[in-house]
């Protein structure tokens, strides 16, 4: 990781809110309020200005300068979870995610009460959560004490509530340990005819919380012919910093992602966590210096493996999987790269695997990144919202496609109660190929 990157965890350069957008954008928004009931805050809150038409007006009017960026309005834009659901839901080609994002981040550049200038994010969310081994050793006595039931114990005698919020959720969403199968070499051999050579992205948090997925992935690339290579001197995709309006650590680690994969030897990047892939494939506009034709061409190279194995064509599984299960659409899967059908057209091949419709499934579960940290009740009232639709279908698991929907909503679940298996679409996928069982979480 450049040093550099570690220390510029504060926005340094300023720039008034909105004068960097695209005025066009803002005009692309003919308020027919079509985004509306996509819109998990305004479902929740009923209020026009928690709604993607009410946000696009008060940027609009702050960068018009007929709308002071008062604690208010802040509070407004800062609620909005950048699931980009009124992006799919709207007509006529609204660009909500470069109005939001670019705001925010001049959002946090100007005077006043970021959200974003507080010890949670100078210590927690920047210096751990974006470095594998940090975040490793931070969780080293979180570990020790769920496997001595002191997290349990806290919480039914309501000492957690001393603790700051934001780290009684971390405490809560930190899932059970799952056996560790180590790092992921460098490479790993097609099984079979070679039909593909990739690059695998294996993420920050995902490479601590998640390696067991990433190893799932890399198996079943390999049983799709794919030759996996994994870059040692990749990095964090630069999201946690970016969606807080921390951009120059993000451009670096962009930057250090450019170098880490060679384009010339892949044909596709693959990332299997749907904020990470969603915040990569947007580097080629994010940031126009010299380097945004290197970033434009990572972007084009990178893929979500669900989508790459559904263009590829999914070689079929054959051992049997006998569950009923439900499909939760990430956010950023969804809505952000418009990859809605190649996870269920892969699923659908698992013999023995009975897919139920989720009502919203479209919803955010209020993961949103960092959201469930940061503004925890919103980020409650829509995990409940999901978890009521999951328990109507019956289904003894739900299958999503993105790192903290899974935090998310197996920790709502633990929290009601409910016995429900939450896995990433490749966990089943590589029990199949292997005739394993699918793991206890
Ligand atoms: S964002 Fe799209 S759907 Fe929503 S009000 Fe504007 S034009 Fe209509
Ligand atoms: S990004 Fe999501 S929360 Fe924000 S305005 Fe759009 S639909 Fe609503």
């Amino acid at each position: 990781m450049a040093a550099s990157a570690m220390n510029q965890e504060t926005p340094e350069t300023t720039t008034k809110p909105g004068e960097d957008i695209d005025y066009n954008l803002f005009l692309d928004c003919v308020h027919c309020g079509l985004c509306t009931s996509a819109c998990p805050t305004f479902v929740e809150t009923a209020n026009e200005n928690d709604s993607p038409r009410g946000r696009i007006y008060l940027m609009r009017a702050v960068t018009d300068g007929r709308l002071d960026l008062s604690p208010g309005v802040r509070r407004h834009l800062e609620l909005c979870l950048d699931c980009r659901a009124c992006e799919t839901a709207c007509p006529s080609g609204v660009q909500y995610g470069k109005l939001i994002e670019p705001f925010r981040i001049s959002m946090a550049q100007t005077e006043g009460q970021s959200k974003t200038d507080d010890w949670f994010h100078r210590w927690i969310l920047f210096r751990i959560f974006p470095y594998p081994d940090r975040l490793r050793k931070a969780l080293g006595p979180a570990r020790v004490a769920q496997r001595l039931g002191l997290d349990r114990l806290i919480e039914t005698t309501g000492l957690i509530r001393l603790l700051p919020k934001q780290l009684q959720q971390m405490i809560r969403m930190l899932p059970p340990p799952v056996p560790d199968e180590g790092v992921l070499p460098e490479f790993l051999p097609a099984v079979g005819t070679r039909r593909a050579t990739v690059a695998l992205f294996t993420g920050c948090i995902g490479d601590v919380m998640f390696r067991h997925a990433n190893w799932a992935t890399a198996r079943v690339l390999q049983q799709n012919g794919c030759d996996v290579h994994v870059p040692r001197d990749q990095t964090c995709c630069g999201a946690i910093h970016f969606h807080a309006g921390s951009e120059q650590p993000a451009r670096e680690m962009a930057d250090q992602n450019v170098a880490a994969f060679p384009l010339d030897k892949f044909d596709a990047v693959i990332n299997n966590v749907a904020g990470c892939g969603s915040m990569l494939k947007d580097y080629g506009h994010h940031w126009t210096d010299g380097g945004q034709a290197a970033r434009a061409e990572l972007a084009s190279k990178m893929k979500d493996v669900n989508e790459f194995l559904d263009e590829l064509g999914l070689i079929k599984p054959q051992g049997e999987i006998r569950l009923v299960a439900t499909y939760h659409d990430a956010c950023h899967l969804a809505h952000a790269q418009n990859v809605q059908e190649a996870p269920r057209n892969l699923l659908a091949q698992i013999p023995g695997l009975e897919i139920r419709n989720l009502p919203e499934s479209e919803l955010c579960c209020g993961a949103a990144g960092s959201y469930n940290l940061t503004e925890p009740e919103m980020a409650s009232r829509l995990a409940k919202r999901k978890m009521r639709n999951i328990i109507s279908t019956k289904a003894q698991a739900v299958i999503t496609s993105n790192a903290g929907c899974i935090l998310q909503i197996a920790k709502e679940a633990r929290a009601e109660g409910h016995k429900l298996g939450v896995f990433h679409p490749m966990e089943l996928l590589d029990c199949s190929y292997r005739g394993t069982d699918l793991p206890d979480n």
